[in-house]
């Protein structure tokens, strides 16, 4: 009996043990084109299979499916891998399609041999033409029926380099009827001479996708091979070309399909993200805003917050869109449980309280994080010039206004109850300066009856004296289309979000944190979460917004 709580494929795979695949033949493997950084989606995939991985004690491969040249870079290779193991998962081996390149070969070759592929003389356009529709058989070209001997001694010539690219390819012979257009005679090789990231200038053709990938899949006897749903109709090809090479004693792979994940109000394409960082809209693939794995670790995220969220999306049969702010909720409720509590005032306005001493400063108390009993107690410098934020003052307002008015009092933060008496304006009219009062006996945490005394609100503060400089930068969403990719007559470009980064020059910030470093997480309370951007410097402090306290886009 099959548990309902497992997902479609561990469902595949339960069977497949209780069909005698032996638990010790089960292996998975990650395929990424070294092509682009890393995204949310690919997280997807690797939590899923480096997750079966673990719950099955199986190994996972890192294969770099690495056959197009010209797309492909070292580049990509390294961030691929520090991603992963970031995302804190371990492969069994690192191994590239190109190491299989002779293999394939070797096989293509074999096939020639008996009959079931050749080469083609004709132009890509010629062979499209050729290839009829869905509802139409497709023609056969002129050469398929070339002998063997021919066949070898052109394929021969194309890995030697003595075509020109796009005069030749090699292709299977398989249907030009078949109901499934990928079965009309798929080319396998095409002639392209480009210096390839790993195998150089050794090869002048290259294999194509669906003749690499289930080879591979073979070649490392990778038991179950998971890819997205597109791929659906590439399994016949997938099992055709395996029957071409299986050896019936070997296991022999199988690919399920899944359907991709796909997040609202961004893009999930590595194309379409490259697109992004080229043509200057972020700054480059580690951009806060970009979905990619590194702009999301710049951004705050942490491994268990992606690995958390990859878990509850969930791996689906159907196409479906995630609500970004699944994603959100999960970094979120994992900051709030460790990330210390700061005081940061993002938008200035200085407050006076008149009755405090001149030059005297106190050192006051405050938590570091009530959701955590071990986050301990830090101090945080009080005086007589503060800042605090300019939404936290009007001269006059309703009710509802639980922050500091014109005759009222609030609490700062840790600190004391005051009352605004008067303002200082400049010719504008813009409220310069606060002038209040403090409650001399109110100090937090001091016991005192006053101390005690409920006012609507509280506030948080920065020493004018002591606090830090910062610059804080704060990310809304990238685009502002739910799906901006979806649109036909539109480019997904059309969507961005002008107003995807706000740069706030000068922040203030309480002193503890002159010590910080990269990628450290913070409450900024009030605000949200905010990390430390590597752009920090022991001059210059660098805080990037990772989220917002709440859901302000929930209703
Ligand atoms: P892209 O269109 O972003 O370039 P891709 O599928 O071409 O994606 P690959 O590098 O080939 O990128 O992907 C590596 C693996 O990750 C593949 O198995 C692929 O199916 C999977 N993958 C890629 N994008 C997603 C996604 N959005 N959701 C789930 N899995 C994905
Ligand atoms: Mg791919
Ligand atoms: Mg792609």
């Amino acid at each position: 009996e099959i548990k309902k709580s497992l997902n479609f494929l561990e469902q595949i795979i339960e069977e497949d043990l209780t069909k005698g695949m032996k638990r010790s033949q089960l292996k998975f493997r990650f395929p990424p084109e070294p092509n682009g950084y890393l995204h949310i989606g690919h997280a997807a995939s690797i939590c899923l299979n480096f997750g079966l991985g673990i719950k099955y004690d199986a190994p996972v491969n890192l294969r770099f499916d690495d056959t197009n040249p010209e797309k492909e870079e070292q580049e990509y290779v390294d961030a691929i891998k520090k991603d992963i193991k970031w995302l804190g998962f371990e492969w069994a081996e690192v191994l590239f399609s190109s190491d299989y390149f002779q293999q394939l070969y070797d096989w293509a070759v074999k096939m020639i041999e008996q009959g079931n592929a050749y080469v083609d003389d004709q132009t890509s356009e010629e062979i499209a033409e050729q290839k009829g529709t869905p509802t139409q058989a497709g023609t056969n070209s002129p050469f398929r029926d070339r002998s063997a001997e021919e066949n070898l001694a052109l394929f021969e010539k194309m890995k030697n380099g003595d075509f020109e690219e796009g005069t030749h390819v090699l292709r299977a012979k398989i249907d030009m009827s078949s109901s499934n257009m990928l079965m009309r005679d798929p080319v396998m090789y095409r002639i392209l001479k480009r210096a390839h990231h790993r195998t150089g200038e050794k090869w002048k053709i290259y294999p194509m996708y669906d003749w690499t990938h289930g080879e591979s899949d073979y070649i490392e006897q990778i038991s179950h091979s998971l890819c997205t749903l597109e791929f659906k109709h590439h399994r016949e090809l997938y099992d055709w070309f395996l029957d071409q090479v299986y050896d019936h004693k070997s296991l022999r792979p199988k690919q399920r399909e899944f359907a991709r994940r796909n997040l609202s109000y961004t893009v999930m394409s590595k194309r379409k993200l490259l697109q992004l960082v080229e043509e200057g809209y972020v700054n480059g693939w580690d951009d806060p805003r970009m979905p990619t794995i590194s702009g999301l670790r710049r951004r705050g995220y942490t491994p268990k917050s992606i690995r958390d969220f990859s878990e509850k999306a969930g791996i689906a049969k159907r196409e479906n869109v995630t609500d970004l702010a699944l994603l959100e909720f999960h970094i979120r409720t994992e900051l709030n449980k460790t990330a210390p509590r700061v005081m940061a005032v993002l938008n200035p306005v200085k407050l006076v309280i008149t009755n405090y001493p001149e030059g005297k400063e106190e050192m006051l108390t405050a938590e570091n994080n009530p959701e955590d009993e071990d986050a301990g107690i830090r101090t945080v410098p009080f005086s007589r010039e503060l800042y605090i934020e300019q939404e936290d003052f009007r001269e006059e307002a309703n009710k509802k206004f639980f922050r500091l008015k014109l005759g009222k009092e609030v609490r700062l933060k840790n600190a004391y109850i005051i009352k605004a008496n008067s303002v200082i304006k400049d010719e504008n009219g813009t409220v310069t300066e606060i002038h209040c009062t403090y409650d001399v006996d109110s100090k937090s945490g001091s016991g005192s009856e006053a101390s005690m005394r409920k006012v609507k609100g509280t506030i948080h503060w920065v020493s004018i004296q002591h606090g830090l400089e910062a610059e804080v930068r704060l990310y809304d969403r990238l685009f502002t289309d739910e799906a901006p990719d979806s649109h036909k007559e539109k480019d997904f470009k059309e969507f961005i979000n002008p107003d995807s980064l706000k740069i706030i020059e000068k922040a203030y910030v309480e002193p503890s944190l002159a010590t910080v470093s990269a990628g450290d997480s913070f409450q900024f309370q009030r605000l949200g979460y905010f990390n430390v951007d590597p752009d920090s410097t022991n001059d210059k402090l660098v805080f990037n917004r990772t989220v917002a306290l709440r859901d302000s886009w929930a209703k």
